[in-house]
């Protein structure tokens, strides 16, 4: 029988791995899924703790989302975007209109968040070039944003551990103060929330007219920590926009598909973006596609004749890909068939009071942050003064590999444990989860 792990170990470069203490390891090398478990070569299970980087929904190897791609396969694999179309594609895109927030009525697909996020910036571009607004060329995003790791979607990016690096390859963009209460106790929530709209409001002021796109994650940060934005913000955000005349693009890769409690999370606070990305849960977590959606008022600034190059010249070779729109099709029939959103509530619930009983109390725990099944735990060394352990300690990284042992797979953001279950978790398996990572 092969040893996947030595082979691992000499054939692969891992994403966001030192790898040379990947070779210290023995890595667990997954051999199949099963409901919201996965299972290594030695027959060991694993509750799958992060939806396999926040992908995936319904679970693994569901009978619908297999059978959609199988079908799939007997009929075509894949055909072009470029030039012709094809059914699965136009089918995914009339259920993504009819679902995302009002207004947004065009679809543009890509592969990963990455793409998606680089299509909005793109298009943001040049829809005011086309309108002839040549100066509206920068962008506002949050700091500690992560929007991926393309080059463009890393400009966006401010995160220093991975963005730092390829600083001379980006572009500027105008930072704005995250609204992260945890880390300003003298304030209040409202506070917080208001310091960084006022300083969107002043650089609004000074730069509109350069100002193409403000760019947020909604409701909730991800990559930084789960960090949760006040009530409000996302609403402060938008009104801005509007009054400014600036487009507002929300990427929902992360927070799309139910993971906030609702569909998108932009539906919380009633906000209507001009530009959408979307990914990660879009096929399941079954297969790599992205869509940006836009509004009709950005989709007709491209329309003109050939030679005045309103074009959108973008796209990918597997752009649109037919098995991927046919099994991210699958994933929205089970969100109705099954009344997915509604089951979730008693389970959010639950996450909740589980958190608030077990996890929140313990002595290095600074702060949980929830939204709905986005979980961050900040670890601290000592929760009254707020003080973090020292980073070289790895102390989330320390954590996961403890929770690994007891059977949940689990992946730190520095020192915040991220807790992401498929939206198919039991109740039973919630509170495996929760009892595994308290112990
Ligand atoms: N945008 C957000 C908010 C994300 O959380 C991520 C990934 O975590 C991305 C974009 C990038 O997505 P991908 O890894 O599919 O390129």
């Amino acid at each position: 029988m092969k040893n996947w792990s030595d082979l691992d170990k000499r054939y692969l470069w891992h994403p966001f791995t030192q790898m040379l203490e990947w070779t210290d390891t023995d890595p667990l090398v997954i051999q199949r899924g099963e409901g919201n478990y996965l299972i290594d070569t030695d027959g060991r299970r694993y509750l799958d703790g992060i939806s396999s980087l926040w992908v995936n929904v319904h679970g693994h190897c569901r009978d619908a989302l297999d059978k959609a791609i199988i079908e799939q396969l007997g009929i075509v694999a894949h055909s072009t975007l470029l030039g012709l179309s094809s059914i699965p594609s136009i089918a995914l895109a009339e259920k993504l209109v009819k679902i995302v927030p009002e207004g947004l009525t065009r679809v543009f697909y890509s592969d990963s968040g990455s793409t998606a996020v680089e299509v909005a910036l793109k298009m943001a571009f040049q829809y005011w070039r086309n309108l002839g607004r040549h100066t509206k060329r920068k962008f506002v995003t949050l700091a500690e944003a992560y929007h991926g790791d393309t080059i463009g979607s890393v400009s966006l990016g401010q995160i220093d551990l991975f963005h730092s690096i390829f600083q001379p390859l980006l572009f500027h963009t105008f930072s704005l103060p995250t609204p992260f209460p945890y880390r300003h106790p003298d304030l209040s929530l409202e506070e917080c929330r208001d310091r960084s709209l006022d300083h969107l409001r002043a650089l609004a002021e000074d730069h509109a007219e350069e100002i193409a796109a403000v760019v947020v994650e909604p409701l909730v940060q991800g990559a930084a920590g789960m960090i949760v934005h006040p009530p409000g913000f996302l609403r402060g955000v938008e009104s801005l926009c509007r009054e400014f005349d600036i487009l507002l693009v929300c990427d929902e890769v992360a927070t799309g598909f139910g993971r906030t409690g609702k569909m998108f999370a932009c539906e919380h606070e009633g906000v209507r973006p001009d530009l959408m990305s979307v990914a990660k849960g879009l096929s399941g977590g079954y297969l790599p596609l992205a869509a940006t959606l836009a509004t009709e008022k950005i989709y007709e600034a491209f329309l003109g004749e050939y030679a005045e190059y309103k074009t959108f010249f973008h796209g990918h070779s597997y752009t649109g890909n037919a098995l991927a729109c046919a099994v991210a099709c699958a994933n929205l029939d089970i969100f109705e068939s099954e009344r997915i959103l509604e089951q979730l509530q008693p389970k959010i619930a639950l996450l909740q009071e589980l958190l608030s009983t077990e996890i929140a109390p313990l002595p290095h725990v600074g702060e949980v942050r929830q939204c709905g099944f986005m979980v961050g735990i900040e670890i601290v060394e000592d929760s009254a003064k707020r003080q973090s352990y020292a980073p070289e300690l790895r102390t989330g990284a320390r954590i996961t590999q403890d929770v690994r042992s007891r059977g949940v797979i689990l992946r730190p953001l520095g020192d915040v444990v991220v807790m992401m279950p498929p939206l198919s978790v039991t109740q039973d398996e919630i509170r495996t989860l929760v009892a595994s990572t308290a112990q």
